[in-house]
This record gives structure tokens, C-alpha cells and sequence, in this order.
């Protein structure tokens, strides 16, 4: 390993102790491998999957069994470099895709990493995440961003690249119609990668109305009460339909809202299984998928960033330190959170 003289052995890492406990303790600096890089931790979103193992210690069949490090949503600075990483990387601002998947089997050669068998994933047990001081990251998944981008919006690239991934999924094109349920974080981001795709039309449901008031800032052009507009969104005709809600009635109305040859995503999770208009499905041709992360979407993202596409910092609605990260957990529950952040290195940058 080379790397610059500032690197400390021992670093400060808030660490899930149990259901609803968090801790900071003392832990070794992780060490980096050849073909890696060391990440001063700069800012980390909270994730709602981070606030599911807080809350219930585990998502389906991924249980938290030991300490945890939770934190997937990573900007940060390039501290060391591996042996065969180029020493001109120090000190560059990097976004940390947060996937190690294997890149030898045939799901990764067939370009879907994402269904990596092997995948190593941050923050998902029994692997560490993110909220502590550093963090190693494959060297070409430490994504250089440009200095106008802050560490928060370094970090809010992993959902931004959630909601471009479930754009792409959907097809979403020129001059489309999308219906996009929940106005959360991931509908905000898939409404807003709907647009950059030329979508011109993003209508958004939700059961709030405060969250349908603010969503129009962030890529919807309508929103509307699933329960008062039942009626407009059945004759909606839209070209695609993704949920972010994992709601059965969501899924269940969504799908009628979509015309013949349209296609439908499911990104929320809800209950493991539901009822669905099968014949509906059949006769208009309608395409119905799911999506699990993301593919090569940060050098997207990074441009809808930095080209003012997707306000990233405009979606922080809450700033953390490392000692409050259970509250950062908590708040993140509230319905109104759009995203709390932890600025890990002192402070925002
Ligand atoms: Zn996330
Ligand atoms: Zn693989």
C-alpha cells in the first residue's frame, strides 16, 4: 500500500449494536487491497434499507446477527491507494458505488453485475457499511466527481442511481407519460431520472399531502391523491408505471393505469406476495419487472448532478454527526425526511 502520511491506525465508526443501538467505537483502519482505494469519509445519506435493520434488525432473509456498520450512500476524499492503483488518485473527491460484485460469473459477464450471486454489498449483513471515518472501495467503483458537487451529493448519487436504473428498466423515453407511486427519496429520484430521459409527463401519487406538494421540486409535474383520483389515474394511459411504495393497492391500480405495450417496475418492497390483474397483464402486453440496484450508473448521475439536471443537495432535509447517527436513523423514519445526511469529516463541505 501507498499512501499519504494522514492516515491514522485506528478510526471512529458508529456501529448497530442491536435493534434501535448505536455506538461509536474504535476500529482498525481498514486495510486496502492492490487494486483499491482508501476513502476518507466525507458525508453518508441514510438509506431507508439502513433504518429497516435499525428498526427490525433484519430486511427478509437478511438478518443482522453481529456489530453492524451501517451506511451505503458514500462521498468522500482518496486518501491511499493500492499497489496498482495510480498514485495520481490521492486526493481526489470520489463517490463510492458501494457494490463488490465478483466479476467472474456468468451474471457479471453477462453485464448484470447486480445479480451477482457473490455480490459483497455494503452495509448488509454481514457486511460493514459506511458510517465511520474510512471506507475501501474497488478503485473503479470510487467514482471522481467534479468540486461543485458537495459530499452529500457525492453520497445521493447511489439513490439517484437507484431511480436511473428503474428509469431504464421501465424505458422511459421521449415525450412519455410515467406514473411513479411515492413521493419518498425514490420517487423523487426515478421522477427526476424520468425527466433527464425526456419524459414529459411525471405524474406522482401519494397518500400525503405535504410529500405531493414537494415532490413537484423534484421532477413530478402532477401529484395526486391515489384515493381522490382514482378515476383520472385509471384512464391515465401511461406509458410506464413504476412503484416506490411496495403498496398491494399501489401495485394493484398502478398497473391498470398503464396503456397496451407499456411497462411496469417494481422498486418498493412490500409483502412478499400479492394479487395481480394477470389478464389485464396478458391482453394489453404490458411488461412487468422488478430492479435490484443499479449497473454503471454513476458516470450518469454524476452529469445529471453536475449539470443542475437533479439538485442533490436540495433533497437534504436533516444533517447528522457521527455521534448522532441514531437519531439520524429515527428522524429518517418521519414520512416528511426526504434525506437525512452524516457529515462524517466535520462538518458539511
Ligand atoms: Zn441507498
Ligand atoms: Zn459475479
Amino acid at each position: 500500500m501507498t499512501s499519504t502520511t494522514e492516515v491514522p491506525r485506528t478510526m471512529r465508526a458508529s456501529v448497530m449494536t442491536g435493534v434501535r443501538q448505536v455506538e461509536v467505537q474504535e476500529r482498525p483502519v481498514p486495510a486496502v487491497a492492490d487494486d483499491e482505494v482508501l476513502v476518507r469519509v466525507g458525508s453518508v445519506g441514510v438509506c431507508g434499507s439502513d433504518v429497516h435493520y435499525y428498526t427490525d434488525g433484519r430486511i427478509g432473509d437478511m438478518v443482522v446477527t453481529g456489530p453492524l456498520v451501517l451506511g451505503h450512500e458514500v462521498g468522500g476524499t482518496v486518501v491511499a491507494v493500492g499497489r496498482d492503483v495510480p498514485e495520481e488518485r490521492l486526493g481526489q473527491r470520489v463517490a463510492v458505488e458501494p457494490q463488490r460484485p465478483c466479476r467472474r460469473c456468468r451474471q457479471c459477464h453477462a453485464g448484470r453485475m447486480n445479480l451477482c450471486p457473490n455480490m459483497v454489498f455494503y452495509a448488509t449483513p454481514p457486511v460493514d457499511g459506511a458510517f465511520c471515518e474510512y471506507v475501501t472501495a474497488p478503485a473503479d467503483f470510487a467514482h471522481p466527481v467534479p468540486d461543485s458537487l458537495s459530499d452529500a451529493a457525492a453520497g445521493l448519487l447511489e439513490p439517484l442511481s437507484v431511480g436511473i436504473w428503474a428509469a431504464h428498466k421501465a424505458q422511459v423515453g421521449v415525450g412519455d407519460r410515467v406514473l411513479v407511486a411515492g413521493a419518498g427519496p425514490i420517487g423523487a429520484m426515478v421522477a427526476q431520472a424520468a425527466r433527464a430521459r425526456g419524459a414529459t409527463e411525471v405524474v406522482v401519487t401519494d397518500l400525503v399531502e405535504s410529500r405531493r406538494e414537494r415532490i413537484l421540486q423534484f421532477g413530478a409535474t402532477r401529484a395526486l391523491d391515489p384515493r381522490e383520483a382514482a378515476a383520472e389515474l385509471a384512464d391515465l394511459e401511461a406509458d410506464a408505471f413504476v412503484d416506490c411504495t411496495g403498496a398491494t393497492p399501489a401495485v394493484q391500480s398502478g398497473i391498470r393505469s398503464v396503456r397496451g405495450g407499456g411497462a411496469v417496475v417494481l422498486v418498493g418492497l412490500g409483502a412478499e406476495e400479492i394479487e395481480l390483474p394477470v389478464q389485464l397483464i396478458a391482453t394489453r402486453e404490458i411488461t412487468l419487472t422488478g430492479t435490484f440496484r443499479y449497473v454503471d450508473t454513476w458516470p450518469r448521475a454524476i452529469e445529471l448532478a453536475r449539470t443542475g439536471a437533479v439538485d442533490l443537495d436540495a433533497m437534504v432535509t436533516a444533517r447528522y454527526d457521527l455521534d448522532s447517527v441514531g437519531e439520524a436513523l429515527e428522524a429518517d423514519s418521519d414520512p416528511m425526511s426526504m434525506k437525512a445526511v452524516v457529515d462524517v469529516a466535520g462538518g458539511p463541505r
